[in-house]
């Protein structure tokens, strides 16, 4: 779940990471109304889930109302890279020194936690990590041991972050590192980070990505949900409480378990498809979670095949299939669909699929051909 640079720095607050002082409005009236109580100068920023703002015109500095009307006039409405701005920050401007680069992520092949600082940090990020990335001091940290601040201090100093920035940054860290472990984000990142005029270090952009799947112990994360853009076909899928992520291939994919789900995009690859979906139906495939799934794939206009993929294990083959059977009663579907029914009580399954069988419904006894016929209609 990813936030938007407000929430970020709200997020970041609660763990006593330093920002600077700011408002959320959606409106140009507001965003003066905002300057007013904030004081100048200020700096009105584009909300969107999409990093180079600055660089499409979404960042811009305002030193009285005129420059607040203008720019905030100009950034409502703003398409940055697909994304139109309908969010505005507006937060007290700060006198930058250095811009620095700080961040946190999980490194799965390591198994351990990476954090990343680099003393040239800013809007040309990316440049540096590709032309320069020795200016990137890298550490692993081992999630039983934590960041210790022997190891803060020792990777702040492998940065060559100017040593006026020594103290501050290493707070920081330690702090984002808490925010990133006990906050239960994937991501935190902070660039830049600057040390201002004034000596003190402060965190001037936020991207936090948070592990969705924690959001049961975390009360506040109702309102973060509540601003995400999702695929069309993802928020179906979510109303109705299947776990689905769209991808962009042509066989739809239905599977009971997680597992099964992954097997079947990978079965369907190999024999040269590629899926629409991904769609695990759990455990119960009865008809009204058939039928669920069965729709939100036959609202893709993508999808030119389907593949129901079940495994019978407690849910027995004949539930199954009478689920199927009735959610096709239900749903009208447009594309012909491949059923494989194995495990519990398969064969019983079969049979009440049988006298339903036609082109445009058919049933094949192992997952490799039911796979080489889903992608043969899809072609
Ligand atoms: P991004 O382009 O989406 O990463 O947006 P940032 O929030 O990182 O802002 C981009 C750049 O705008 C920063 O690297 C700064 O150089 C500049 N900027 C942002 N806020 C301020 C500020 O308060 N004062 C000054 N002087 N520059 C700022
Ligand atoms: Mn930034």
């Amino acid at each position: 779940m990813d936030l938007l640079e407000y929430q970020g720095k709200q997020f970041f607050a609660q763990f006593g990471i330093p920002v600077s002082d700011g408002r959320a409005v959606t409106t140009v009236d507001e965003a003066v109304e905002a300057a007013e109580a904030v004081g100048y100068p200020v700096v009105v920023k584009a909300q969107v889930h999409v990093g180079g703002r600055g660089k499409a015109g979404g960042v811009k500095l305002a030193n009285d109302v005129d420059e607040v009307r203008l720019h905030a006039g100009n950034i409502l409405g703003l398409d940055i890279r697909g994304h139109v701005v309908r969010t505005l920050w507006i937060e007290v401007a700060s006198d930058i020194a250095e811009e620095y680069y700080a961040s946190f992520t999980l490194d799965r092949s390591a198994k351990k936690h990476l954090g990343m600082l680099s003393a040239e940090g800013g809007v040309e990020i990316e440049t540096v990590a590709v032309e320069n990335p020795d200016a990137i001091a890298k550490i692993w940290i081992d999630p039983v041991v934590g960041l210790t601040e022997d190891v803060c201090r020792a990777w702040v100093a492998a940065a060559k972050l100017n040593p006026a920035a020594t103290e501050g940054a290493v707070d920081i860290l330690t702090k984002l590192y808490r925010a990133y472990t006990e906050g239960d984000a994937d991501l935190v990142e902070i660039n830049p980070l600057i040390l201002k005029t004034d000596g003190k270090v402060h965190a001037l952009d936020a991207k936090v990505t948070l592990d969705a799947n924690a959001d049961f112990r975390h009360e506040g994360w109702d309102e973060y949900e509540a601003t995400q853009v999702r695929d069309e076909r993802e928020q179906a899928a979510k109303e109705k409480g299947l776990q689905y992520v769209g991808l962009d291939g042509s066989v739809g994919i239905i599977a009971n378990g997680a597992g099964l789900a992954m097997s079947t995009l990978d079965v369907v690859n190999q024999v040269g498809g590629s899926p629409a979906n991904f769609l695990d139906i759990g455990g119960g495939a009865n008809a009204d979670v058939m039928a669920g799934a069965l729709e939100i794939i036959n609202n893709d206009p993508r999808v030119k095949s389907i593949f129901i993929n079940i495994f019978g294990g407690i849910t027995r083959g004949e539930e199954v299939a009478n689920g199927i059977v009735e959610a096709l009663s239900r749903v009208t579907i447009e594309a012909p669909i491949v059923i494989r029914l194995d495990g519990t009580n398969a064969e019983e399954g079969r049979a009440i699929l049988e006298p339903h069988l036609s082109d445009k419904l058919q049933s094949k006894p192992t997952m490799l051909e039911a796979a080489r016929a889903a992608v043969e209609l899809a072609k």
